[in-house]
């Protein structure tokens, strides 16, 4: 049996881009990872939004056991104001705090988060602990594909989870099919487009990710429909939800090995590595030229 995590940065994501997996998932052992608590507008919202998630994911057949809440903080879209990105960036033991916690929990009174539930604790907001929940979560799942939301993604959660997970499978040297998905393709307003029954190219595709796309059509659109629909809480006048109920889904494939070089993890790590020796690269100089200096003399 093939080992299968669907990685969701907010609750939601999972249905929105991958309910084809999600509905055909008999033949394999299929976990949902819900990243953050998407609790970007309050803890009594992000308990509503997990429910509504866990009763999308019901429906479909998903053992509660197989949906694991790491119950990261969601602090907004943009780059600037995206927890994960801002966490990606940070130093490995600097707290980021969401307008909610400094750590860890589970939106769901009496139920409790991945770390929790391993360590007995809650995990900070540092960098080190999502690094140890995903590496520990993704040792236990022992996954033969991953789908992830994509690099490309607008959205800075939903960017920055994909480089982290890379970082986690370098770390764990783990070679896994990923297949990305994307929700916040470049423009919410217009894309996806609101009265079609297929995805057009996001615009933060290029035509050859999109060329080389993978088409699902292994579900029913109405039913869908149906599971986006539960979610109330997010829905809004835009019809941007719904517009994902479409007759196909599809995704960006890449296998984990060749795109772990292109992470801006690896040139973030380098620059600052060489930024880290600078003061020593510039005394050796001045104690050459200084050498150089007194030979004259
Ligand atoms: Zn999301």
């Amino acid at each position: 049996m093939r080992n299968i995590v669907v990685l969701a940065p907010h609750p939601d994501d999972e249905i929105l881009g991958c309910t084809s997996v999600l509905k055909n998932h008999a033949e394999s052992n299929l976990w949902v990872i819900l990243v953050t608590n998407g609790d970007c507008f309050g803890k009594v919202s992000s308990e509503i939004r997990m429910k509504e998630s866990q009763q999308a994911l019901s429906l479909l057949n998903i053992p509660k056991d197989n949906i694991i809440v790491l119950g990261f903080g969601d602090t907004g879209m943009n780059l600037k104001e995206s927890f994960l990105y801002r966490l990606f960036y940070s130093d490995p033991n600097t707290v980021i705090k969401s307008n909610v916690s400094a750590h860890t929990y589970h939106p769901i009174d009496g139920e409790q988060e991945w770390y929790y539930q391993k360590m007995h604790k809650h995990a900070q907001y540092t960098r080190h602990d999502f690094l140890h929940s995903l590496i520990t979560v993704l040792e236990y799942c022992k996954p033969d594909e991953i789908y992830v939301s994509s690099q490309y993604d607008k959205h800075g959660d939903h960017r920055a989870l994909y480089w982290f997970l890379l970082e986690t499978l370098a770390q764990l040297n783990l070679s896994v099919i990923i297949k990305q998905y994307i929700i916040h393709g470049g423009n919410d307003k217009r894309w996806p487009k609101r009265n079609k029954d297929d995805f057009s190219k996001p615009p933060c595709c290029n035509d050859k990710l999109w060329h080389n796309r993978i088409i699902s059509n292994e579900f029913d659109p109405e039913e869908k429909y149906k599971l986006i629909n539960i979610f109330q809480s997010q829905i809004t006048t835009s019809g941007y939800l719904l517009s994902f109920a479409k007759r196909t889904e599809f995704f960006l494939q890449e296998q984990s090995e060749n795109s772990i070089l292109r992470t801006p993890w690896i040139s973030w790590k380098r620059i600052k590595n060489f930024y880290s020796k600078a003061p020593f690269i510039v005394y050796l100089a001045l104690c050459s030229k200084a050498q150089r200096l007194c030979s004259l003399y």
